[in-house]
């Protein structure tokens, strides 16, 4: 998709704070750090609109990203952040929750890990939240251009192994220096809308 138009529409709480036009959505999930704005940013041909979000201090959103009038990318707040109060932790955990457990306009979520290391618990218990849920989920694995070429695949599937990845997702390598898999990104999202 050739993206030119993006706009961010709102950064929401709350279910009553969600935009009602009924549009697609696909909302970003990710530990802090991850490389979650550099993937959005990248998606949408922007250098720094999707700032990280995630830092302990900065307000906990779900950003609407408004894209070309035809999909949202929403961007969750990072987890596995080790300075955050345990108050903020649960906090985080309701708003999220009730955002993927009743927003019938989500299509899929993205799941951003890194591809040189294997998961870390907190992804893959973001992952089995996601399949407790039934929600359907595209891996990205980004920061391909941090290892050689030639070692992807195994990464991959030691990605696939400690996630133990159920039939009918994938997962997409990525980087956002490169662009590496963008194509492969918008085609999966184009079967969920
Ligand atoms: P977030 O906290 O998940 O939003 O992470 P950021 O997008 O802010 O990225 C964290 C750090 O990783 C930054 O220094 C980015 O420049 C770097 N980074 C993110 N994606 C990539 C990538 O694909 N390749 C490389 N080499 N660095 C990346």
């Amino acid at each position: 998709m050739k993206v030119n138009n993006v706009e961010l529409v709102i950064s929401a709480v709350k279910p009553e704070q969600y935009p009602g036009e009924g549009l697609p959505e696909f909302a970003l999930a990710g530990r802090s750090n991850v490389g979650k704005s550099s993937f959005i940013n990248k998606m949408i041909n922007r250098k720094s609109m999707a700032r990280t979000s995630s830092k302990p201090g900065k307000t906990q959103t779900l950003n609407y990203y408004k894209i070309e009038d035809a999909l949202y990318f929403v961007d969750v707040p990072g987890y596995g952040y080790a300075r955050v109060s345990k108050g903020e932790r649960e906090k985080w955990g309701q708003m999220i929750e009730t955002y993927f457990t009743s927003r019938e306009e989500l299509c899929a979520v993205l799941l951003i890990v890194d591809l040189r290391h294997p998961p870390t618990k907190d992804d893959v218990m973001m992952y089995d939240f996601l399949k407790h849920y039934e929600l359907p989920c595209i891996v990205i694995a980004t920061k391909a251009d941090k290892i050689p070429r030639g070692k992807w695949e195994a990464h991959k599937k030691v990605i696939k192994k400690n996630l133990d990845l159920v039939k009918g997702d994938e997962i997409i390598i990525f980087s956002s220096e490169t662009a590496e898999g963008k194509d492969n990104v918008w085609n999966a999202l184009r079967k969920w809308m």
